[in-house]
């Protein structure tokens, strides 16, 4: 599906670094919900560049290497210039468990590097750090990242995590300017906005703000969530009660969750996953359909502009979970 509208492109903090509005999340790639084959990987990731997607997020973590690896080979395939496509990935997560040593992480992007194809990665993040001893990221993990910085193998650094603590934990430490970007999930979608309220403080750090999951990982999607999903019986079935809703007015929730998503424009960009959870043998044929829905999300966005009926109306009905979330990691902030 070509669009006559180009995907917009917004600015990421100081970096000089322009994202498209919805990006891609590589985590499917790594076989995390289902075997997916290399043409898989080379078709999804051609056409989600070809709609005008630059910006493609992947871990070591995810499918234990094999995303990284995916990714390298579809990027390659793509036959463009290096500075066409963001890539961001990240440290300190591994299939083996969580480790933020200046050793580790310095050792891990020469091995992200070579599984990737890539001299150089726009963007390393450490991975979950609520997970690790966060003043060990800010005494030893970020100084090991600068030195990679000045290496030349790595453009910008950034943190990711699920509670909003940790990010000014970690930004009130190190000088500024020293971390470039943050990635939150599950913390600007319909049923949780709570990242809006970092956003004043984050800007005037000048740090790049990338939110992942517009759909709850899942949540609000008329699939429902996967299994391992970690959100109280309350809110996944309130957010099915949403779906439902949605569907009987004949709107999609999916659609409506990333539209959510990409209204606040101090946020640069909206990381999707686009994958099969339910239907593991037809990758290809759902995630090209998922590409193609939620680019023209965004175009429809910027175009028409937002259903603000339906979307108060969901609203309504998730108001009695708003903004709950789940613990996640070791308690430390
Ligand atoms: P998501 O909220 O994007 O949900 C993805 C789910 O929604 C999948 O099950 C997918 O099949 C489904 N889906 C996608 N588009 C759809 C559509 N149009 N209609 C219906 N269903 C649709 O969340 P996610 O996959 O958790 O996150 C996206 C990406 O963000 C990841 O791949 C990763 O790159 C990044 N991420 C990073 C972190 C971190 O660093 N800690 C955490 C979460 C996510």
């Amino acid at each position: 599906m070509a669009s006559a509208t180009p995907l917009e492109l917004r600015p990421l903090g100081n970096t000089g670094l322009k994202l498209s509005c919805v990006g891609f999340g590589a985590s499917p790639l790594g076989n995390v919900f289902g075997p997916i084959s290399e043409s898989d990987a080379i078709a999804t990731v051609r056409q989600a560049f070809s709609l005008g997607i630059n910006f493609f997020d992947t871990s070591p973590y995810y499918g234990g290497t094999l995303s990284e690896k995916m990714l390298g080979i579809a990027l390659k395939a793509l036959g463009v210039a290096r500075n066409e496509y963001i890539v961001s990935t990240k440290c300190g997560r591994y299939k083996e468990g969580f480790d933020f040593s200046a050793e580790r992480v310095t050792r891990s992007i020469d091995e992200s590097l070579e599984r990737l194809q890539l001299d150089y990665v726009d963007i390393l993040q450490c991975h979950d750090i609520e997970f690790g001893n966060l003043d060990q990221i800010v005494n030893e993990t970020i100084p090991a990242l600068l030195k990679l910085k000045e290496a030349g193998k790595v453009r910008f650094i950034g943190i990711t995590g699920l509670p909003l603590e940790i990010f000014s934990y970690v930004l009130d430490r190190v000088p500024p300017g020293t971390v470039d970007v943050i990635l939150s999930y599950c913390h600007f979608s319909i049923n949780d906005s709570t990242l809006e309220d970092l956003l004043p403080y984050l800007k005037s750090k000048g740090v790049g703000v990338i939110s992942a999951s517009p759909l709850a990982m899942g949540l609000l999607t008329e699939n429902g969530p996967p299994e391992w999903h970690p959100a109280s019986p309350e809110l996944k079935a309130a957010c099915q009660d949403a779906a439902a809703y949605c569907k009987e007015k004949g709107k999609n929730i999916s659609k409506l969750a990333v539209q959510y998503s990409l209204l606040n424009k101090d946020i640069s960009t909206v990381l999707v996953g686009m994958n099969s959870v339910k239907q593991v043998n037809v990758f290809s044929i759902l995630t090209s359909l998922y590409v193609d829905e939620n680019v023209a999300a965004a175009v429809e966005l910027a175009t028409v502009g937002k259903d603000e009926k339906t979307l108060s109306q969901i609203e309504g009905i998730l108001k009695p979970v708003k903004n709950q979330t789940w613990p996640s990691g070791i308690q430390q902030c």
